[in-house]
């Protein structure tokens, strides 16, 4: 269930809008100051925040400023009464990735909400050729079937469609995708492309050619 953190400190506005999207499938939570809403973020990994910007004991401009510390990627909408053209320039530099002003229309609230749903849907898909990858369920589907990748096999496929076109050198798939620094025999690169290409009933001239004694490269055809 898609789950929303509504950081707002009046009770009237947050029951409101609890009651709200609820009726429209959504799971919310309530955090009434900054401080609970940053704990509630680094906890319930909500889908998407709602944030007020007058609260007590830290404001939502600090609020989202942290949460974009270590997340990038999770839509924060400001909902606030602060009206001024400045304001809202000041709320998106912030990272905010939409300003709502009070009093607000409900239904135009919840069309903003699906709309940054939508998008994020769109980022979370990964396409090679005949294969699709979906980041947020780490499904992988290779023409129209389901395949099973371990963590590491999902990892070198993600990095390669990340680096489609370009070629990937042994060296940096160690580094990148194993996350190993220093000298090192890649030859355990091609244990999992063996794994990997078999999974995906792929072969060496497949969607992800080998280019001999420098590394891959990733292409749609
Ligand atoms: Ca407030």
């Amino acid at each position: 269930m898609t789950k929303i953190l509504i950081v707002e400190d009046e009770p009237g506005i947050y029951t409101f809008l609890q009651e709200g999207l609820a009726d429209e499938g959504y799971e919310t939570l309530v955090a009434t100051d900054g401080y609970d809403a940053l704990h509630d973020f680094a906890e319930c990994h909500p889908d998407l925040v709602l944030l007020d910007w007058m609260l007590p004991t830290m404001d939502g401009i600090e609020v989202c400023r942290r949460i974009r510390e270590t997340d990038e990627v999770t839509p924060v909408l400001f909902l606030t009464a602060k009206d001024g053209v400045e304001d809202t320039i000041k709320g998106l530099r912030t990272g905010a990735n939409d300003y709502i002003k009070k009093p607000f229309s409900f239904e135009e609230l919840v069309e903003r909400i699906k709309i940054h749903f939508r998008n994020r849907q769109h980022d979370d898909i990964l396409r090679l050729g005949e294969i699709v990858v979906n980041l947020t369920t780490h499904q992988v589907q290779a023409h129209d079937k389901e395949v099973q990748l371990t963590g590491r096999e999902f990892d070198l496929l993600t990095y390669f469609i990340r680096h489609k076109d370009r070629v990937c050198s042994r060296d940096d798939i160690i580094k990148d995708v194993w996350g190993i620094d220093f000298q090192y025999d890649t030859g355990v690169i091609d244990v999992f492309m063996n794994a990997l290409r078999k999974k995906l009933g792929m072969k060496s001239n497949g969607y992800i050619k080998t280019i001999r004694g420098v590394g891959f490269i990733a292409t749609d055809r």
